[in-house]
C-alpha cells in the first residue's frame, strides 16, 4: 500500500490516476504533481518512529514515497540517499553567516543526487512491468540510470549530447548502458530520446515527463530535515537547470510541512551560472520563460530549453526565495572553496555553495542566517574542471636539495 491519492496537473489543475507509467496531464499536457493523503501519513508514521528506523537509504521514508513497499523489497538495488549533512563552523565564518551545513549528495552510488530520481525510476519501472528504461541526459541522470538499473538487472538506453563529460560518459559503458552521443545540443538530444521512447516502447525516466522522479529527488529535503531534527534552516541554496531538483527539495519540505513533521518553510537560494539562466530570469524579471544559450563550464545546469520551469519558479516563488547567478569564475572558487574543507564537489555541484557566497556578498540574505548548501555532484565526475580549479602540482627533480629549496621558498 502507498499513500498516494492522484496525479494533479501544474498547469491546468487536473486531476487524475496515478498509474506506474503515468507520465503528463491527459487533458493539457502540463506537468503532473504526486498528491498525498497527508492525514493517513500522519496518522501512519511519527518523526519519533521515524528516528528509530534501521534502514539507512532514502527508501526510509516509504510513506512519504509514491511506491508499493514489495517492490521496493524485492527489486535489487544500490544504497541510495542518507547522505550527510556536515555543519562546518569554519566556512560558515568565512562566508559570514550564522551556521551553514553542507549536504554532500556526491557520495550517492554513481555520485550525484540523480541516483535519488534513478532508484525511483527502476521501482516504477517494475511496477508497470517494464525491464527497460531510457533517458535523455547531459551525464547524471544518465550514470545514475544506468548504475541503478544496472543493479535491478535491467536494460538502459541513453541519449547524450556529445559535450557530456568523459568521466560521465565513462560511468554509462561501465554499467553498461546502450549510450548513443548525438550530435547535437541537449534540446536534440532530448527529441531524439522521446521519438524513441515513443516509438519502441520503453519506460520513460526524462525528468519533468515522469512525474515521480520528483518524488525521489525530494528524499534530500525529508533527510535535511530529519538530519536538523525537524529545526529547519532560514535558506536552502541548490543549482538549478531543468528545475527538478528544485522543485523536488521544495515538494518535500512542503509533503513534511503538510504532515506536521516541521513547523516552518526555508526559503529556497536558487542558483544558475550567469551563461545559462533561464529560470532566474524569467522569477527576476517576472516575465514568461525565454530559452538562453548553454555557456558555462556547469554541464549538468547548463540547460537552455529547462523542462521543468513551472515547478521550479513555483518553488522559489512560494518560498519567498532569491534567485543568484554566478559566473564560472565564481563556480571554480566555490569548488577549491569546499575542496579546502574536505569537500570535492563537480561545478554544478558546488555552484548553490558559489550562489550562497555571492548571496552574502551582495547583503541578499541577513548575516544571522542559517543555511543548508547541498552538494548535487561529485568531483571526480568532471576531473578537467576540478585541475583548472586546484591548479598543477609543483614539478621538481628527484633531488633533496631542489626539494629543500623549493620547501624554504614555499
Ligand atoms: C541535474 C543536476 C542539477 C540540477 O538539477 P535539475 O533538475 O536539472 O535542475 C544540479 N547539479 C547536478 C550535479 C546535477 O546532476
Ligand atoms: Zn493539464
Amino acid at each position: 500500500m502507498n499513500y498516494i491519492t492522484g496525479a494533479v496537473c501544474v498547469k491546468c489543475g487536473h486531476e487524475q490516476e496515478a498509474a506506474p507509467n503515468t507520465t503528463v496531464c491527459e487533458k493539457c499536457g502540463g506537468i503532473l504533481d504526486i498528491k498525498y493523503d497527508y492525514k493517513k501519513i500522519k496518522a501512519a508514521l511519527t518523526p519519533q518512529q521515524l528516528k528509530e528506523r534501521r534502514e539507512q537509504t532514502m527508501w526510509r521514508y516509504m510513506e512519504f514515497l509514491p511506491v508499493e513497499p514489495e517492490i521496493v523489497a524485492k527489486v535489487n538495488k544500490l544504497r541510495v540517499g542518507c547522505s550527510p549533512l556536515y555543519k562546518v563552523d569554519r566556512l560558515a565564518d568565512l562566508l559570514g553567516i550564522k551556521a551553514l551545513y553542507v549536504k554532500d549528495d556526491g557520495i550517492n552510488p554513481s555520485a550525484s543526487l540523480k541516483d535519488r530520481a534513478s532508484a525511483m525510476a527502476v521501482m516504477k519501472a517494475t511496477e508497470a512491468g517494464n525491464n527497460i528504461i531510457a533517458c535523455s541526459s547531459t551525464g547524471n541522470a544518465a550514470s545514475s540510470l544506468a548504475g541503478n538499473a544496472a543493479a535491478a538487472g535491467y536494460k538502459t538506453y541513453i541519449f547524450v549530447p556529445e559535450r557530456a563529460p568523459k568521466g560521465k560518459v565513462s560511468q554509462l559503458m561501465i554499467f553498461g548502458a546502450n549510450v548513443i552521443s548525438v550530435q547535437g545540443n541537449y534540446e536534440d538530444t532530448f527529441k531524439l530520446s522521446a521519438q524513441a521512447i515513443e516509438r519502441f516502447g520503453w519506460y520513460n525516466r526524462n525528468a519533468a515527463i515522469n512525474p515521480y522522479l520528483m518524488e525521489g529527488k525530494k528524499t534530500v529535503a525529508l533527510e535535511i530535515a530529519e538530519q536538523l531534527d525537524f529545526k529547519m534552516p532560514d535558506y536552502i541554496a541548490i543549482s538549478v537547470g531543468d528545475g527538478c531538483t528544485i522543485g523536488g527539495l521544495w515538494k518535500g519540505l512542503k509533503d513534511l510541512y503538510e504532515t506536521g513533521f516541521i513547523d516552518r518553510l526555508p526559503k529556497i537560494i536558487s542558483v544558475q551560472s550567469t551563461g545559462c539562466c533561464p529560470i532566474n530570469r524569467a522569477v527576476t524579471e517576472n516575465k514568461p520563460l525565454e530559452p538562453m544559450e548553454e555557456n558555462t563550464i556547469a554541464d549538468s545546469i547548463a540547460v537552455g530549453v529547462p523542462r521543468n520551469p513551472d515547478k521550479a519558479m513555483n518553488a522559489i516563488r512560494e518560498s519567498k526565495g532569491i534567485c543568484v547567478n554566478v559566473t564560472d569564475e565564481e563556480i571554480l572558487a566555490a569548488m577549491k572553496l569546499l575542496g579546502s574543507f574536505g569537500i570535492f564537489g563537480e561545478p554544478a555541484g558546488v555552484t548553490g555553495t558559489a550562489g550562497l557566497k555571492k548571496a552574502v556578498e551582495d547583503g541578499l540574505i541577513p548575516k544571522d542566517s542559517t543555511v543548508v548548501s547541498v552538494v548535487t555532484g561529485n568531483g571526480l565526475k568532471d576531473t578537467a574542471n576540478a585541475i583548472k580549479a586546484g591548479g598543477e602540482p609543483v614539478k621538481l627533480a628527484p633531488d633533496i636539495n631542489e626539494f629543500v629549496k623549493w620547501i624554504s621558498n614555499d
